[in-house]
């Protein structure tokens, strides 16, 4: 384990930034944003950004491919430009794991190139959550966030910053970051996270159980009353899957641009009624089978298919945002039944 004093944390970004991109959470009229770090700008506190880090590996839209067309040849066009290296810090526990989610879909066969490079190019720099808040859940999904597990885990006290590298690229980075940090032992770290545990410990949702579902539930859960209830009132708005970490679905379109067709990529929301929409129609024509499908992938398919994973880390992003205060807490709770009274 290294550690730097707390002032000397801008020394430790310019290093970063000398080779690479770096990002990191800013205070913004809307909340926390991860901004491009630059000498004036200043890391911010808060505990989560409105948007999640998911933005750096898969962007909201993105370019796939053009093709330029002359009598019957179609040329097609690599417009993929080289992915620079960059590191993104102050990932929380929460949003760190919430690759584990993009990883089995995106890295598993076919693997998706794109998401592949800029998971190859970009370091993630976790840090240690000290002020868990009221929305926060990520202890139901064992997930510890006084140990956040990105390349680089870092662990902030009111002195000192302390790294510890927990992948070859994270190491690369420290060995980088050496002439600024030293040698330490991890007592101060280890009493951080005791503090912090013990207001995990107090949180109103430390108790929320998962038990009612993971794979093999679906018989179980589908045709529950709850749905039409839980359902109801949702707008089908996607601001859920928006800025939900662990969301992956997305579009693809051509776009004509009058020299060429473009054929792009942006992210999708399963709340909305075009969703999967097809020439003989959609398959879910109603809000109640478009809102089961969102809380049945992350709590029932999802796992099953993944050894038990589920595909939400509980970062409280959905239970902050959505508009009308239907979140998967309440889906939890109601359709969980008895193992959450
Ligand atoms: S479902 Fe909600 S709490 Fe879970 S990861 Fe997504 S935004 Fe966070
Ligand atoms: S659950 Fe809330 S945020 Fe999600 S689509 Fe419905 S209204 Fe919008």
């Amino acid at each position: 384990m290294r550690k730097c004093k707390a002032e000397k944390l801008n020394d430790i970004f310019a290093l970063i930034a000398q080779d690479m991109t770096l990002y990191l959470p800013v205070d913004t009229e809307g909340g926390a944003a991860f901004t491009k770090w630059n000498e004036n700008v200043k890391y911010s506190e808060s505990l989560n950004t409105v948007r999640s880090p998911k933005d750096f590996f898969f962007p909201q839209t993105e370019n796939l491919m053009a093709f330029k067309t002359e009598g019957k040849n179609i040329e097609i066009i690599d417009t993929r430009s080289e992915t620079e290296d960059f590191a993104v810090f102050g990932v929380r526990a929460c949003d760190t794991k919430s690759f584990d989610v993009l990883d089995r879909v995106f890295l598993s066969d076919p693997v998706d190139s794109y998401y592949a490079n800029r998971r190859e190019h970009g370091v993630i720099i976790s840090v240690a959550c000290t002020r868990p808040s009221e929305t926060c859940f990520c202890t139901a999904f064992d997930i510890d966030a006084t140990s956040p597990q990105g390349d680089i885990s870092v662990w902030k006290t009111e002195t000192d910053v302390y790294f510890e590298a927990n992948t070859e690229k994270g190491a690369a980075l420290m060995e980088k970051l050496s002439a600024l940090t030293e040698d330490c032992d991890n007592t101060a770290v280890e009493s951080a996270k005791e503090s912090t545990k013990a207001i995990l410990s107090r949180l109103p949702l430390k108790d929320l159980k998962l038990s009612a579902f993971g794979g093999g539930k679906t018989m179980e859960l589908f045709e529950n009353e709850a749905w039409d209830e839980l359902s109801q009132s949702c707008l089908g708005c996607g601001t859920c899957t928006f800025v939900c970490p662990t969301c992956q679905c997305y579009d693809i379109k051509d776009f004509n641009t009058g020299n060429s067709v473009v054929r792009f990529r942006c992210w999708d929301s399963c709340m909305y009624s075009d969703f999967t929409k097809m020439a003989h129609g959609n398959n879910r024509l109603t809000q109640k089978e478009r809102f089961r499908q969102r809380f049945m992938h992350k709590l029932v398919y999802y796992p099953e298919n993944n050894d038990g994973l589920f595909s939400c880390v509980g970062c409280g992003r959905c239970l902050a945002k959505c508009p009308i205060s239907m979140n998967i807490v309440k889906v939890i709770k109601k359709i969980g039944g008895k193992t959450n009274e």
